[in-house]
């Protein structure tokens, strides 16, 4: 994924003001930065959940910012988790899994249940196909929401806090089946505030402040030797 002079206005808020950013296959990008920096209106731009303001993206051949492009094509192969999980509450989650394949890939029912079950099992859900959001806890609705991505075949996955809204003895879990992923070679751009998955899996940390890039490199160089004193300041107020 290439993104070139990325930016993003609400109003006369300028909230993405030029970011470039390169990310290979199969790295594991972290974004670090204090609320209101801009990181996940970065990542809905990827997503194409926001229109930006200017600049492109490119994602393996395609310019997706260009007019042209279907949407639902990228956010087919862009996969993406947010804080708040955004399951349909009425249904299991195993059909909670089955339902944007079935609509966005066509994929038939039984192959749909094949593969949700598969996922499930993956993300150490397979002995609750069939319970509801509401008779699960908040990190198994989050594997919930990252099986129902990975069901979709995704090239590249996008976490925006995935764990800030759970219990601390939940977010194990979740960074566990976050930790498989990476492991097993998939594309990733984690927004999150666990220095320590940061550290573990990160190839690369990138630290945003008022929309910029402000500094990035290995997660050696930003945690034991930031440059900027905005990165130093974040880190000093966190750890
Ligand atoms: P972060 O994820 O780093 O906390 P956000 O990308 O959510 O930052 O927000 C950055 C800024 O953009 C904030 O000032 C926020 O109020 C503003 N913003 C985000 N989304 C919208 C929106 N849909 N409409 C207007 N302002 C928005
Ligand atoms: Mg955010």
């Amino acid at each position: 994924m290439r993104i070139e002079d990325l930016r993003k206005t609400f109003g006369d808020n300028e909230v993405l003001r030029g970011i470039d950013l390169d990310v290979s296959r199969g790295e594991v990008v972290v974004i670090l930065g204090p609320s209101g920096s801009g990181k996940s209106t970065l990542l809905r731009c990827v997503n194409l959940l926001e229109k930006p303001t200017g600049g492109r993206i490119f994602f393996e051949d395609t310019e997706i910012t260009a007019k042209k492009t279907d949407i639902n094509k990228v956010r087919a192969k862009v996969g993406m988790v947010f804080q708040n999980f955004n399951l349909f509450p009425h249904l299991t989650a195993k059909k909670n899994v089955m339902l944007a394949q079935q609509k966005v890939l066509h994929r038939n029912k039984e192959e749909a249940a094949r593969i949700a079950e598969e996922q499930l099992e993956k993300v150490g859900l397979g002995e609750r196909i069939d319970y509801k959001p509401s008779e699960l806890s908040g990190g198994q609705q989050q594997r919930v929401a990252i099986a129902r991505a990975l069901a979709m075949d995704p090239h590249v996955m996008l976490f925006d806090e995935a764990t800030s809204a759970l219990d601390p003895e939940l977010v194990r879990d979740v960074l566990s089946v976050m930790k498989e992923l990476a492991r097993g070679g998939m594309t990733m751009i984690v927004v999150t505030h666990e220095m320590g998955f940061a550290r573990d899996v990160a190839d690369r940390v990138i630290f945003m402040d008022g929309g910029y890039i402000v500094e990035q490199g290995t997660p050696e160089e930003v945690f034991d030797h930031p440059t900027s004193v905005r990165t130093k300041d974040f880190l000093g107020h966190i750890s």
